[in-house]
């Protein structure tokens, strides 16, 4: 027998709310969202760096009909373009039934992740060990990138504009790389640096080989021999380290993680887990009212600078040449378009609970994170949405029945952050930041809910082909 409702507990139920446990109020979820991690898994476990995703998304996007956007073409509501920008980032459109004088919705998700990238000439040698010297990008606790396995990514250009492409340390068969720490038996010293410097910046060094190559005369032998090898794979030189971008990544493989395999874990999360839903959401969008765009982006783990990231003109020009197109003012559009600005933000973590404010905080398992602002102290560095751009978006939510909570990053001063959304403001266009609540944030093993992946991935279509 339910127990009687009292008058106060009936308007408590009308007045008050709590953002549900999805696994409490729609248990049938749970089956569908982890049909659908299932996919996500397999691209976290293809697409570890920038350059690899924009390989994914555009051969998944021709595979769907997609052609390269041709200015010199006239489009009309339900064809679909893509773009590349310098091979790491990609923008993709189906064109809507509605004039795009009423605006475009964008979803702008990215694609690099915090890692360590070597430095320009990174090969040495030190007592009969050979190295790679690394530079770290992005966000990262450093302590926490020594003694995992570590593959190595990216891309050296030879003399000749060839390539060599880098994937190495993925297949089970791969060698893979490493940084080493101390044993604790000899650690006293060391266990008295603050946690930050646990392991510095240039203790940061990648054991790549420690075979000498065979002549005694050689000066260097151990450098000697891993560029020996790398001449034999690779066809490079050490010089053409100096035209590469090669990142090291943590080299395992994405797992459920708990007994109920409720949660994904996997190096690259931010902002993997909401860039896949994003082109997934993109894909299945076939005849929208508003003409979409989705925009996997790189560079905005170290602030959105460089031609490749949001604070570069590549969108704005994107969609300036589609308002053309289409005969309109960009301008116009602009101020009539509306953004998700696709990111991660912290889930509240019961071990650490004192950097979170309750009320304030997401949770696992809550659904898709609401973020009005984001920023530092005074909401420095935010583009802080409107109260009627919030109701805009929680209404399409709501009716759409996706299951979302707000969340700020942390407590008041107890951190901070940004996200694309101050740049997307920039082109004056309506914008919130609204994605996936992630525990381990920037670690070489982040940890997401397949529920809040699910929800993300129904909020993204739902912004998509909503009618108004
Ligand atoms: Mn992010
Ligand atoms: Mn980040």
């Amino acid at each position: 027998m339910p127990k009687k409702k009292t008058g106060g507990t009936k308007i408590e139920e009308e007045l008050c709310w709590e953002y549900p446990n999805i696994a409490e109020k729609a248990p049938e979820q749970i089956k569908k969202a982890a049909e659908f991690a299932e996919g996500y898994k397999h691209f976290l476990s293809v697409c570890k760096i920038e350059r690899e995703c924009v390989n994914y998304a555009e051969a998944a996007l021709v595979e769907a009909g997609y052609e390269r956007f041709d200015p010199a073409k006239k489009y009309k509501a339900g064809d679909r373009v893509y773009d590349v920008n310098r091979g790491k980032s990609i923008l993709a459109t189906v064109f809507g039934t509605r004039d795009i004088r009423d605006g475009v919705r964008i979803n702008g998700a990215h694609i690099d992740s915090p890692r360590l990238d070597l430095k320009p000439n990174p090969v040495y040698e030190k007592d009969e060990i050979a190295y790679f010297k690394t530079h770290y990008y992005g966000g990262i606790r450093k302590y926490q990138w020594g003694t995992i396995p570590l593959a190595m990514h990216g891309v050296i250009v030879r003399k000749d504009q060839t390539k060599a492409n880098f994937n190495l340390g993925e297949d089970p068969g791969d060698p893979v790389f490493y940084i080493s720490d101390l044993l604790p038996h000899l650690a006293a010293k060391q266990n008295q640096r603050p946690l930050s410097e646990g392991l510095k910046g240039e203790e940061l060094n990648i054991i790549i080989g420690s075979t000498p190559y065979p002549d005694e005369d050689v000066r260097e032998p151990f450098r000697l021999q891993v560029l020996k090898i790398l001449n034999e794979k690779y066809g490079i030189t050490e010089r053409d380290f100096a035209r590469a971008e090669i990142e090291m990544v943590p080299a395992d493989k994405p797992r459920d993680v708990g007994l109920d395999r409720s949660l994904v874990g996997a190096y690259g999360q931010d902002d993997k887990v909401c860039a896949y839903p994003a082109l997934i959401a993109q894909l299945e969008t076939k005849n929208p009212a508003f003409t979409t765009v989705t925009v996997l982006t790189d560079k905005e783990e170290i602030g959105s600078l460089g031609n490749t990231g949001l604070h570069s003109d590549y969108v704005r020009n994107y969609i300036t040449a589609l308002c053309e197109n289409q005969g309109a003012d960009a301008k116009e559009v602009f101020a009539n378009s509306a953004c998700l600005s696709a990111d991660v933000n912290s889930a509240y973590d019961p071990t650490f609970s004192d950097v979170f404010e309750k009320k304030n905080a997401s949770y696992l398992n809550h659904g898709v994170v609401l973020t009005k602002y984001t920023g530092a102290r005074g909401k420095s560095g935010s583009s802080d949405a409107s109260a009627e751009y919030m109701a805009k978006v929680i209404d399409i939510m709501d009716r759409a029945g996706v299951y979302w909570q707000i969340g700020e990053l942390g407590a008041v001063d107890a951190g901070g952050g940004g996200t694309i959304a101050q740049f997307v403001a920039m082109m004056n266009i309506d914008v919130v930041d609204l994605g996936v609540p992630v525990l381990s944030m920037h670690s070489p093993f982040e940890i997401t809910s397949k529920l809040d992946l699910y929800n993300t991935y129904l909020a993204f279509k739902a912004f998509y082909e909503a009618e108004d």
